[in-house]
């Protein structure tokens, strides 16, 4: 184990745990709305997106989350801090820790970081004098950091998983605990877990809203989603037989959202394309529409 790479386990570490514990403060205070919980909830969720922005950043380079001058002022050679020195530097500030991540990582987080350093304004405030947000504002505000910073450094985190140890998959069930709290505090608690097809982790959310048959999907460690999937839009499945098959346009194949089925379990794709000869589909090799007619 390499001397960066302590750093980093108990910066991630500390990340998820501030992040855990400001979610059930998160669902504490909707549940009862007094300002203590608002004020706990909001130190933690601002101190875990710090955290996990110094994660993510320290993945690319250890020293990008230091202070420049720091680290040629106290490190030996500046580009290789020891562990040691590690603990004596001063940390960037959050307006430049949000500047480098956005220099390293664009693409996720395009216009999504200002979030960040308008809630940094409110934890100082909160710290120093009474604030007075409403818990409507706050609770937006708390919902779109998860969204927007959260999520996709989650994304970034689990797909530089590529084996699962021990260490590995606390953190993957610790982040997948956090997408439940979270869908709880939405009032989202009719949902599961299942086999993505598209990436094959076990982090594909499937969403009932309230309705008899899930009605959204989406994959917290890869762009896979299924959205506003119509009651019509079921098909019976050759697996488990129940109305649980949707035809997946992008990828040209069928998938099974039945909790129960091997194909939401561990079996992935399910083989589906349009039938040439009716408007249904050929599932696993026969059309059922057109195959029926045949007999
Ligand atoms: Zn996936
Ligand atoms: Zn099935
Ligand atoms: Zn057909």
């Amino acid at each position: 184990m390499s001397k960066n790479s302590l750093v980093k386990f108990s910066l991630i570490e500390n990340a998820l745990d501030s992040i855990d514990l400001g979610l059930d403060y998160f669902y504490d205070a909707t549940k009862e709305f007094t300002p203590r919980k608002y004020k706990q909830c909001l130190i933690n969720m601002f101190h875990g997106s710090e955290l996990i922005l110094k994660e993510i950043l320290s993945r690319v380079n250890i020293i990008l989350i230091f202070d420049k001058n720091s680290l040629f002022k106290i490190c030996k050679a500046p580009m290789t801090p020891t562990e040691d020195e590690s603990y004596k530097l001063k940390s960037i500030d959050i307006n430049s820790l949000c500047d480098e991540v956005m220099k390293h990582y664009s693409e996720e987080f395009k216009g999504k970081l200002g979030i960040v350093k308008g809630l940094a304004k409110e934890r100082n405030k909160i710290q120093h004098f009474a604030i007075e947000i409403s818990p409507e504002i706050l609770s937006k505000l708390l919902s779109s950091l998860y969204i927007e910073v959260f999520k996709p450094s989650f994304r970034i985190i689990l797909s530089e998983i590529d084996y699962v140890n021990q260490y590995n998959s606390i953190i993957e069930k610790q982040i997948i605990g956090a997408e439940q709290k979270f869908l709880k505090i939405q009032g989202d608690t009719d949902n599961y877990l299942a086999l993505c097809p598209s990436c094959e982790n076990h982090s594909h959310f499937i969403l009932y809203k309230g309705t008899g048959y899930p009605v959204e999907t989406y994959c917290i460690c890869c762009d896979y989603k299924n959205e506003d999937i119509d009651m019509s839009d079921y098909l019976d499945c050759p697996e488990c037989g129940f109305p649980s098959l949707i035809f997946d346009k992008e990828n040209n194949a069928g998938v099974c959202l039945n909790d129960k089925c091997y194909y939401g379990k561990e079996g992935g794709f399910v083989e589906m394309e349009p039938c040439e000869n009716c408007d249904g589909f050929i599932i696993e090799g026969s059309c059922p529409e057109c195959d029926k007619d045949v007999d």
